[in-house]
């Protein structure tokens, strides 16, 4: 479905990403592991066309996306939920969740799909009419989900979802993610809470300095000595 091939990204003279390559196939939950700064956001950015590549190419359903403008990359499937959720403060719950389809026409669908989303995500529904600043941090972090899939996508990014929730918040999120990955939805999550991660993913990479220095299943890193010291010691 994904195809990175070699990718190269600069923030001026800083070279984030280096000759970076992955796969993602239908279906799958693939998380991206690693330390800060080690250039996970870049690469979600870059696939999101916030970014774009110096170098390499990044194939999506057999055509080049790289480059190309975000809203291009939203209609053609692939929605990201950025670190931090960034939601809109000032409004409610469901007109957030209603900018979340600002590319689609399909009323009735827009309508069906919001239902949806509070299926997936009660706490929202009860919360509808609430500004969305004052919602919670994990409130928070569903809204922003639930406002990325009101694009309908195949793919859907996600920057680090745990940040910042208590441990049963954590659980309950990571929960809706294989729900959605379930119900059709492939995955590409960026995480530094690399036990939960791996917890549910089918495959990872691990980057460190703006390179993959390691992939596999997620039960061969999870068996991996240098990540089990590396990055599910103190986690
Ligand atoms: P974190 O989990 O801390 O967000 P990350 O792996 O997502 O880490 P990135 O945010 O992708 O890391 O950052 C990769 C590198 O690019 C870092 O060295 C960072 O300082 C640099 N960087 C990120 N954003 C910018 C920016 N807007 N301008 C300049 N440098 C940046």
């Amino acid at each position: 479905m994904l195809k990175v091939d070699q990718i190269d990204v600069y923030y001026g003279n800083i070279h984030a990403l280096k000759g970076v390559s992955l796969d993602v196939a239908e279906g799958e939950i693939v998380t991206l592991i690693g330390s800060n700064g080690a250039g996970k956001s870049t690469l979600l950015k870059t696939l999101s066309g916030l970014l774009k590549p110096k170098k390499g190419d990044i194939q999506y359903l057999g055509a080049s996306v790289a480059g190309k403008p975000v809203q291009d990359i939203v209609k053609a499937g692939i929605s990201h939920v950025p670190e931090g959720r960034r939601v809109f403060a000032n409004m409610s719950v469901e007109e957030n969740l209603e900018l979340g389809a600002y590319l689609r026409k399909d009323k009735q669908g827009i309508r069906e799909d919001i239902e949806k989303v509070y299926e997936l995500f009660p706490r929202l529904l009860e919360r509808r009419k609430q500004l969305s600043g004052t919602l919670s941090g994990g409130e928070q972090q569903m809204l922003a989900m639930g406002r990325a899939m009101m694009a309908r996508p195949k793919l859907l990014l996600l920057d680090e979802p745990s940040m910042g929730l208590a441990p049963l918040l954590v659980k309950a999120i990571f929960n809706i993610i294989e729900e959605i990955n379930r119900s059709g939805t492939t995955v590409l999550l960026v995480e530094q809470n690399a036990n939960m991660a791996l917890s549910i993913a089918n495959r990872a990479y691990v980057i460190e300095t703006g390179k993959v220095v390691l992939s596999g299943t997620a039960a061969e890193l999870q068996a991996s000595d240098k990540i089990k010291s590396a990055y599910l010691g103190g986690h």
